[in-house]
């Protein structure tokens, strides 16, 4: 299996563990954009939000609910924001669904 975030997930590549659950695991991003930059990625290998299927919605509300508790845990009453990059126009470039959660500065809209 050569999916680097499932790699994470199980532990073969080491990352800053920030929060974790039966079906997902968040970590800290290698090259934060915000100073707080969050992964969450469902355990299960899931290759983009445009590869969900009917059975997953429950998955992506947890991915969600995942991204507002860390949010909490961070004190980031201020605001943050949550992206999803989906497919190569959406600037995707790791090929496991995963939600950045981006805080602890002011967001710029819209993005690049
Ligand atoms: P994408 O561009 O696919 O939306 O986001 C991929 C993110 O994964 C990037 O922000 C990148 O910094 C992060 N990333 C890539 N490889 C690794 C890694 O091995 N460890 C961690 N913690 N983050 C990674
Ligand atoms: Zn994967």
């Amino acid at each position: 299996m050569s999916c680097i975030f499932c790699k994470i997930v199980e532990g073969s590549i080491p990352s800053i563990a920030v929060y974790q659950n039966e079906c997902c695991y968040a970590f800290a991003d290698l090259n934060p954009k915000a100073p707080v930059h969050v992964l969450i990625v469902p355990r299960k290998h899931i290759g983009s939000l445009g590869e969900v299927e009917v059975g997953d919605t429950a998955l992506l509300g947890q991915l969600l609910w995942a991204a507002a508790e860390i949010a909490r845990s961070k004190q980031l009453e201020n605001g943050y924001r949550v992206v999803i990059n989906s497919g190569p126009d959406g600037g995707q470039t790791v090929d496991h669904l995963h939600l950045h959660l981006l805080g602890g500065r002011s967001m710029t809209w819209p993005p690049g």
